[in-house]
């Protein structure tokens, strides 16, 4: 089936009057960015809508890479034919070529957009579903619930032809809602939490804590792999800051607070990640956290940890069963990453039995009794290092994005 262009449909984004000209215009260049490669494909913009003519650039790849983007909800790929009836239908036929002969449920729907069109849309839903089902007998129509939909367009310089709905990323084009810090780890969560604050239009920066030399340079490079992986949703770049942390979490240690070891460490990196929000000019900082999962994600270590900052904290997981979490991780492309073996900062330092219930005040106290503590914590900040990942550069020769959309 040889498609003339891609239909692309915005999300919730096209409520929000005054700030439809900047998405739009963000989805554009996000548009623009995939098209590069195919530099016959044009973009045209009509009744709110983006068109891509692929004027024979392949359907299938540009397709692959648009399901990607945030702020489109869906794309149908579209035949263009003159608004003329014997035109419509023979585009007709021709979607309706790509399904093999199983029997299915069909119907026409028609939408007459130019007045002037002399058949109106019920008239048309028959003119043009007729002609299908003489040609294809093995369809019949089912106008409540059919299995294939065929839908036409009619503008006047043109009518559209189609079947076709793929849902896309939806959400809001990346970075027209402002900026946040997103704490990633190397685990399965962060990432996840990551793609879904870039969904909903946030900017994000990441920020990681390591231990060397607890922390192997492998353990560092699967980081680095997957802020480059996220990246690729970003649609350009995405900068990662590397915070040496071995020095503040030996102070922990000698401080002998075994049960409270992740609440200090949390706090301590929650406190960081705000300075450096303050010089990014990000305004909230994302996290893994899933309530329940481990000691340090009851509500009680929540509260007693969020409490150091005044950032907003955004859990876009908190809700989440580890079973959702880890199908977006596949869906997205960081699971296997996530899964390989090298040991995070934290797991190193994980007690015994780590505090499920820690008292705010006592938490205050111990760090109190930690000497130079925010000299440490300045000290860190200032050997942070800081990376520009880009999907495109890569560490294994790989272009980073997922495989499929389920
Ligand atoms: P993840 O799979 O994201 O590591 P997790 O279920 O293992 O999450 P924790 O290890 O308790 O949970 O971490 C909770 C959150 O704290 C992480 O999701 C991440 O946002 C942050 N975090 C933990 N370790 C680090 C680290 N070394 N650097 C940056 N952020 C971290
Ligand atoms: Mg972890």
């Amino acid at each position: 089936m040889d498609y003339e262009m891609i239909m692309l449909r915005f999300g919730e984004f096209t409520i929000k009057g005054r700030n439809r000209m900047r998405f739009e215009k963000r989805l554009k260049d996000q548009v623009l960015r995939v098209l590069k490669p195919y530099p016959a494909a044009l973009i045209t913009q009509s009744f709110g809508r983006i068109y891509i003519e692929l004027n024979g650039e392949p359907y299938h790849p540009i397709a692959q890479r648009l399901q990607d983007i945030f702020g489109i909800v869906s794309l149908s790929p579209v035949k263009r034919t003159v608004p003329d009836l014997e035109a419509i239908r023979e585009a007709a036929l021709d979607v309706m070529k790509g399904y093999d002969d199983t029997p299915r449920t069909f119907k026409a729907s028609v939408r007459r957009v130019w007045k002037e069109f002399p058949h109106g849309s019920q008239e048309m839903n028959h003119l043009v579903g007729g002609h299908v089902l003489r040609r294809y007998p093995q369809l019949r129509v089912d106008v409540r619930h059919p299995e294939i939909e065929l839908r036409v367009e009619i503008q006047q310089e043109a009518a559209y032809v189609f079947s076709e709905v793929v849902p896309t990323a939806g959400g809001f084009p990346y970075g027209t809602n402002g900026k946040a810090m997103l704490l990633l780890s190397g685990g399965i969560d962060s990432p996840v939490a990551g793609w879904h604050a870039m969904r909903k239009g946030l900017e994000v920066e990441a920020v990681h804590f390591y231990s060397f030399p607890f922390t192997s340079e492998q353990a560092r490079d699967k980081v680095i792999e997957l802020a480059r992986r996220l990246s690729y949703y970003s649609g350009g770049t995405l900068r990662l800051h590397l915070v040496p942390f071995t020095d503040i979490q030996t102070s922990f240690v000698s401080s002998k607070q075994d049960p409270l070891m992740i609440t200090l460490m949390r706090r301590a990196m929650l406190r960081i990640t705000e300075k450096l929000a303050e010089q990014a000019g990000a305004s909230a900082i994302v996290t893994g956290e899933s309530l329940g999962q481990v000691a340090s994600q009851t509500l009680a270590s929540m509260n007693v940890i969020g409490r150091v900052v005044e950032l907003p904290l955004l859990r876009p997981l908190v809700m989440m069963d580890k079973q959702e979490i880890i199908n977006t991780a596949e869906k997205i492309g960081t699971f296997a990453t996530s899964i390989l073996p090298f040991e995070d900062c934290c797991t190193l330092f994980v007690p015994k039995s780590p505090s499920t219930n820690p008292n705010l005040r006592v938490v205050e106290k111990v760090e109190s009794f930690i000497p130079q503590l925010d000299e440490l914590l300045a000290k860190a900040i200032e050997e942070t290092e800081v990376m520009e990942l880009n999907a495109e550069t890569d560490l294994s020769g790989e272009t980073a994005g997922r495989d499929e959309w389920f």
